[in-house]
Parts: structure tokens; C-alpha cells; sequence
């Protein structure tokens, strides 16, 4: 169980106003506009750099793996996230279904959060704060009516949101900076049961409202709804897969029974540990103190916090070849396959700071966060566990690579950065 807290860990760091956040700020509203290289030059680049040298993890077949994962979050981006109405072909007539309690409701709609494929699922009383201002280019462009600019508006008997992680695939991670298929079907996993679940809301008589990465910042909401807390990187880091995780969030008018936020320990735990700022090839990730002061026009003031540089992070992607990079979940010592042991450290970070510092060498020290490359990692992860070794034998490259027989496609620092 996660050490639960009455307020969330990032509200001792606010120093100021908060403004709600205008989405055409984000690094894809950028590249939409053309202000940075987006993910078309990046493929492109991939392919002319790496598939002629046939290099494991930038393969073509490591492309299409990865972009084929993205096709439901294709779809469904224009069809049903952001919306609040779907046409059905089913409906349950009748009054709102009524519950015993606010708990009842949130157990049964976490439930259901899990049955459709979430790996952990939380409440939260809506903080506005967090929505998005307005449209930016990358959204927008999927929903009929909303155009760049225009207010984004979600009504106030919006009160409480569902918010969802999808754990990502520990030996997939481990190929970064190589291509990483599961982040974009990580996308697909958290649209198709954002949009699961705002439906199994409207069955019940309320309303809702799904959404992936769109509409509002996700992390601050996990972060409220109990699920972990923003690491150095900026990404969450949850107890159970550590910053491996994508989210996805359903707002609704169902009176819910909000989770309280938790404290894993990791503001203190970072302010040590820095592996991420060291291995990451743009240096995007400060490896100071935190700041209120954003560093770029992606991001937000009002807080303390390490201000990551996303453009710097695009532009490596670019570089690099690849349409992702995961150094800075793959290094961090929170990204680990489930085990007693590392439950162990974890519980033991969450009740002192004294050991961060042993725990960070230990960590290099056993030599976690290395590079691996696997043949199609994903076999190994999906077929059952019987079939799983003729699987891999079948498939090219099947033995573990490391970084170092790959120096010139994975340096630990980018060139230029
Ligand atoms: S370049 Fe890679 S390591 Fe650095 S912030 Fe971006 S994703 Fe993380
Ligand atoms: S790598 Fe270390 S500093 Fe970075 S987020 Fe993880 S724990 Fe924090």
C-alpha cells in the first residue's frame, strides 16, 4: 500500500498563481505549426540513418511496429476522445443509477477502469487549474467545431475526474534510445479505455467525458488522484511500475468519493538522485534545483519544479532517428519489473531519505538502467507464457544487446545538446 497524504506532494513547492495551461504551448502544437520537426521528419530521418545499416532497434520493422500501435488512439481521436456525447447504437433508459455512497460509485467505476485494461485507476475532485485554456493546434484538428484558439470549455458539473496509467512494457524500455513500440500502443491502450469507460459512465445515467493526452495536463491529476508523483523528469512515477506508465483521464458529473494523493518519497529522492538529467542525450532535464521560472514557452509558472526543455527532447528525437526516447524512464531507479525487493526500497524511501544516496549508487552499482535491445520485445510480453520461447528463438537477434555494442546509435550524452 502507497503511504496516503492529506495534500499532494507539489503543493508545498507552489509559489504563486497557477494559470491554466494554452495547449497550442505543447511541443506537438509546435510541430504542427512547423515551428520544430515533428514526427514525419523523424521517421524519415530514422529510416535513412539506421534501416540501411540494419541496426537492432531502428529497423523498419521497428518503425511499422511501433506507428501500427497507434492505430485505435488514430481513430479514436476522431471519433470519440473529447467528446461527451457518442451516437449509440445501444442505450439503457431510465433515472441515473442511484448508489449506497460516493465510495460505492468510485469502487464500481475503478472496477470497471481496470476491467477494461487500466493498471491502476483514481479519483480526484476536479481541479480546474489543470484543464487546458484553450485549443492548440494538435488537438483540435480532431474535434468537429473546435478550432486553435478557441476557449476549451468543460461545464461546471464536470466535478470529479477518473484518471488511469497503463503500465508500458519493462523490456521495451529497455531498448531506448532504440525505437519503443510500446509507447504507441500505450496510446492506443489508454484511448480505447478512456472511451470504455466514459461510456460505461453514460450506461449508468451520468455524463462524461474521455480523453487521452488532450484537454488537460494528466500528470497533476494523477498526481491528485492518488496515483504517484512528478519526478524530475516531469513524468510520474507511480509505486507500482515507477515512471513507466502513459495515463488517461474520464471527466464526469458522477458523485465520486476522491483517493488521497500519496507520498512515495520522491521529491527527496530526486533532489539525490539526477540519473535522468544524466542520461538524458539533450540535456532537457535540469540536473539543479527546482525553479518557478519557466524555462520555455512550454512551460508553466507558479511552482517549483525541474523545468524540463521539451523542444530540446523533440529536437534529439529527431536526431536520433526515432519518433520517441525513453532514456529518462528507462535510467530511473523507480523502473523496475515487479519484486519483492524493489518493493522493499521503495517502502524503505517512502519512510526515510537517509538511504537515497546508497540506494542511487547501488542502483548504478548493479547496473540497472543499462541499454538492452531484444528482438520484438513484445512477443516475449504477450504470448503466453508456453509459447514464449519458441517465439523468441524464431525471431532475429534474439540475445540481449547491450549499449556498448552499439556505441554510435546510443550515446549517453547527444552530440551538440
Ligand atoms: S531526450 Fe530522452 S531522456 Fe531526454 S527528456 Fe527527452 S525522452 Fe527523456
Ligand atoms: S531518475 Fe532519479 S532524479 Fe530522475 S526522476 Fe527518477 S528518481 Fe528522480
Amino acid at each position: 500500500m502507497s503511504p496516503r497524504v492529506r495534500n499532494p506532494t507539489y503543493e508545498k513547492y507552489v509559489t504563486g498563481p497557477i494559470e491554466r495551461f494554452h495547449e497550442s504551448r505543447t511541443i506537438y502544437s509546435m510541430a504542427d505549426r512547423g515551428e520544430v520537426r515533428g514526427f514525419q521528419s523523424a521517421v524519415d530521418r530514422g529510416l535513412e540513418l539506421k534501416a540501411a545499416r540494419r541496426q537492432p532497434g531502428f529497423l523498419r520493422e521497428d518503425f511499422a511496429l511501433c506507428l501500427a500501435g497507434r492505430t485505435v488512439d488514430t481513430l479514436l481521436r476522431d471519433t470519440l476522445l473529447c467528446r461527451e456525447s457518442q451516437k449509440r447504437r445501444w442505450t439503457i433508459p431510465g433515472d441515473p443509477m442511484e448508489f449506497d455512497s460516493p465510495s460505492t460509485a468510485s469502487t464500481l467505476v475503478k472496477r470497471a477502469a481496470l476491467w477494461f485494461g487500466a493498471s491502476s485507476a483514481g479519483v480526484t475532485r476536479l481541479d480546474r487549474r489543470w484543464l487546458y485554456s484553450h485549443w492548440g493546434d494538435h488537438y483540435a484538428q480532431h474535434v468537429e467545431g473546435a478550432e486553435p484558439g478557441d476557449p476549451l470549455v468543460i461545464p461546471d458539473h464536470y466535478t470529479h475526474a477518473v484518471v488511469m496509467a497503463f503500465a508500458m512494457d519493462f523490456a521495451d524500455i529497455q531498448r531506448s534510445p532504440g525505437i519503443i513500440p510500446s509507447t504507441d500502443l500505450g496510446y492506443s491502450q489508454q484511448a480505447y479505455t478512456a472511451v470504455s469507460l466514459a461510456e460505461y459512465i453514460r450506461m449508468l445515467g451520468y455524463k462524461a467525458i474521455p480523453s487521452g493526452n488532450d484537454m488537460a495536463l494528466s500528470i497533476p491529476l494523477a498526481v491528485d488522484a492518488g496515483l504517484g508523483e512528478m519526478g524530475r523528469h516531469g513524468i510520474l512515477i507511480t509505486r507500482e511500475h515507477g515512471p513507466r506508465v502513459r495515463l488517461s483521464k474520464v471527466f464526469t458529473d458522477l458523485p465520486l468519493l476522491p483517493d488521497q494523493p500519496v507520498d512515495l518519497g520522491v521529491q527527496a529522492f530526486c533532489e539525490t538522485c539526477k540519473k535522468c538529467a544524466k542520461y538524458c542525450p539533450a540535456r532537457a532535464i535540469p540536473d539543479g534545483d527546482r525553479s518557478d521560472r519557466p524555462r520555455t514557452p512550454s512551460n508553466n509558472g507558479g511552482v517549483l519544479k525541474w523545468q524540463i526543455d521539451p523542444a530540446r527532447c523533440f529536437d534529439w528525437w529527431y536526431r536520433n532517428g526515432t519518433v520517441g526516447c525513453a532514456n529518462c524512464i528507462r535510467t530511473c531507479p523507480w523502473n523496475k519489473p515487479k519484486g519483492l525487493s524493489h518493493s522493499l526500497v521503495h517502502g524503505l524511501i517512502a519512510r526515510t531519505t537517509g538511504a537515497n544516496a546508497a540506494l542511487v549508487k547501488l542502483d548504478d552499482a548493479f547496473g540497472y538502467g543499462r541499454q538492452v535491445i531484444r528482438a520484438t520485445p513484445t512477443l516475449g510480453t504477450y504470448l503466453p507464457a508456453w509459447s514464449r520461447r519458441g517465439a523468441v528463438a524464431r525471431a532475429p537477434n534474439e540475445d540481449a544487446t547491450s549499449v556498448s555494442d552499439y556505441p554510435e546509435q546510443s550515446p549517453e550524452r547527444g552530440e551538440g545538446a
